[in-house]
């Protein structure tokens, strides 16, 4: 569907997989105007493919739209793109064991314009491809590279949108991680370099032996949709679940003292990950050969029963996609 100031939302359209034809003058080719979202399809035993939350990812690419300078797409017409694709594309939609049709919307600046200022012309695609499990040895615990040379977002920067800078400015630091044997980077505050951010594509969840879930609040992360989900099922069970400021610190002595004992990744891509380990330069936290959590697991199961529709969905967080 594309976008124009004159015009409003237009022209939505199939149309086969394929290049995108742009004017090398685009202003997303030079100015990285342009915002993403990232959500799976799931087939279930009887066979219907089902959404988890895709209202949320709309309206968080509502937010990043704002924070972007990119005209705001009404939720219906994204619920709606995702629905005639899988129309089109269902057969796509696998249906093993932990696999899912990985979709992936995004809107990007195409008008013509060399200088710096919001684009007059826009143009929002959904494509898809079949996921499996995202780390390699499936849910194995991972570990983590923790990164003090790089910052991924910025004080007033654009940290919480689901913008491509981001990601352009993590891949130097995602790629240092992986020479360390990392799957990921963990980030800290660009600030005072103190305070957990997020890794390069998950949020993280420190889980205390009282049973407390402390995830890092900061307005320079992506709000993932998984976070909020697992935190929801966490307090369903009544545990207490805390959205504050957390140190590297704060998990280097808890985990020392035996008062942090799991901590976890998650995200569509990864759903819930142990994290065995953070190395970083000069200390380590956890062991590479940890066991996987129990809570994080038995979380883990929880959402993915959800997903799949082995177990009720108490909080109304699937949309069938295919009727
Ligand atoms: N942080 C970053 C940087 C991400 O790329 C993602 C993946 N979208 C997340 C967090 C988790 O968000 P969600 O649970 O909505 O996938």
């Amino acid at each position: 569907i594309c976008w124009s100031e004159m015009g409003g939302w237009h022209r939505p359209r199939v149309q086969p997989y394929g290049p995108i034809a742009l004017d090398p003058a685009a202003s997303v080719l030079h100015y990285g105007q342009e915002i993403f979202e990232g959500l799976k399809a799931y087939r279930h035993a009887d066979g219907s493919i089902w959404s988890f939350r895709p209202d949320a990812n709309a309206r968080r690419l509502q937010r990043s739209a704002k924070r972007l300078a990119l005209p705001e797409l009404p939720e219906q017409y994204f619920i709606e793109a995702l629905r005639q694709l899988i129309a089109i594309d269902g057969d796509w939609v696998p249906s093993a064991p932990e696999t899912s049709l990985y979709l992936r919307p995004f809107m990007f600046a195409k008008e013509a314009f060399l200088g710096v200022r919001p684009a007059h012309k826009v143009a929002f695609y959904v494509i898809a491809s079949p996921a499996g499990a995202y780390f390699h040895g499936g849910v194995k615990p991972v570990s983590i590279w923790l990164s003090t040379q790089y910052s991924r977002a910025g004080k007033g920067g654009t940290g919480a949108a689901k913008t491509g800078g981001n990601y352009a400015a993590s891949l130097v630091a995602q790629a240092e991680a992986a020479e360390h044997g990392c799957a990921q980077v963990l980030f800290l505050d660009s600030v005072e370099g103190k305070w957990l951010e997020e890794l390069g594509g998950m949020n993280i969840v420190l889980v205390y032996k009282d049973g407390t879930l402390v995830t890092p609040q900061s307005d320079s992360i992506l709000e993932g949709i998984t976070r909020d989900s697992i935190l929801q099922l966490a307090e369903d069970r009544g545990h207490t679940v805390e959205r504050r400021r957390v140190s590297i610190d704060e998990w280097r002595e808890g985990a020392a003292s035996g008062d942090i004992v799991e901590a976890f990744a998650c995200g569509t891509a990864a759903v819930v990950t142990p994290i065995a380990l953070i190395k970083a330069a000069d200390f380590e936290i956890g062991s590479a050969d940890a066991e996987a959590g129990e809570l994080t697991m038995s979380l883990r199961a929880e959402l993915t029963d959800i997903q799949y529709g082995r177990r009720p969905d108490p909080h109304g967080w699937m949309l069938r996609l295919d009727a």
